[in-house]
Parts: C-alpha cells; sequence; structure tokens
C-alpha cells in the first residue's frame, strides 16, 4: 500500500549521529509517523563522523557560514553539497521534522552568531534553508511541536 514519506533528521529517530556521539531519540515524533515511510535524514555524520568536532552558523558580511568551533575550518559548501545530494534522491515527501537548534537542522531556533561568535540572533540551520527551497509545498516542523 502507497505510504506517505516523513523526512526526519535521523538523530530524532534515535539514529547515533550527534556530534557528542548521542543521540536525541523522541518518541512521541516517532508515533506520529508509525504510518509513514520515515526517511532519515543526517547530514553531519556522514561527512566528518560520528562523535565530531562541534559546528556553529556564523553570520559574515550578511551571508551564512558554517564553520567548525575549534579547527575554523568553514564547511558550508560540503554540507551544501550533501543536503542537495539528498534533496535529489528524495525529491518528494510529504512531512519533514528537524531537530531544533542545529546549525545544519534547526528551523528558526538555530543560534546565530557573529565573527567573534557572540550570539547575535535565532535562525535557520543549512539543510532547513534549503529545504525551504527545494520543499516549498511541505510545511516544515521540529520536535518540540509534538
Ligand atoms: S541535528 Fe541534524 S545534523 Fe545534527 S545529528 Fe541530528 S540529524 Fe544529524
Amino acid at each position: 500500500m502507497f505510504k506517505k514519506k516523513a523526512i526526519i533528521s535521523a538523530c530524532l529517530l534515535g539514529e547515533v549521529c550527534r556530534y557528542d556521539g548521542k543521540t536525541k531519540e523522541v518518541n512521541a515524533v516517532i508515533e506520529a509517523f508509525v504510518e509513514y515511510q520515515i526517511i532519515p535524514f543526517c547530514p553531519e555524520a556522514p561527512l566528518f563522523g560520528t562523535p565530531r568536532e562541534r559546528i556553529s552558523v556564523l553570520i559574515i558580511g550578511d551571508v551564512k557560514h558554517i564553520i567548525t568551533d575549534e579547527s575554523s575550518k568553514d564547511v558550508t559548501a560540503l554540507l551544501r553539497e550533501e543536503i542537495e545530494a539528498f534533496c535529489e534522491v528524495y525529491s518528494n515527501a510529504d512531512a519533514i521534522v528537524l531537530k531544533s537548534k542545529s546549525p545544519s537542522c534547526g528551523f528558526g531556533t538555530t543560534p546565530l552568531l557573529d565573527a567573534k561568535r557572540e550570539v547575535i540572533g535565532f535562525g535557520n540551520g543549512i539543510a532547513a534553508d534549503i529545504f525551504l527551497e527545494r520543499y516549498p509545498q511541505i510545511k516544515i516542523e521540529d520536535e518540540t511541536v509534538f
């Protein structure tokens, strides 16, 4: 039988893919989509491994950059490529649930830092920005609404 599809941040599903080597499983999310075909999404773990150096969103010259916290490496292009490749493979879905506050997955909740790493606001992670463009018809939610 045809099932609806839900793209969900993999750490919310119990995958051990967070930067700190942990998961962030949220049962309410898993239960809400029990009838769906689940498409786990995590752009960071395949690129950087788990555990890995933490990354942050920095606003430099009005442009978002994703930069590693200790080695100060700009990984924006790498992440963009990974996320866009995912969107090519999974071009259709019926729901999207992303992990709040993440530099990749956060939707309106991710700390935005200036060049001195002071928090200057909150916004989207890079995946949420790309998903808004790629899946304009799908409402993006995070785990906090479940
Ligand atoms: S928040 Fe996103 S990038 Fe970070 S571990 Fe979860 S799925 Fe991966």
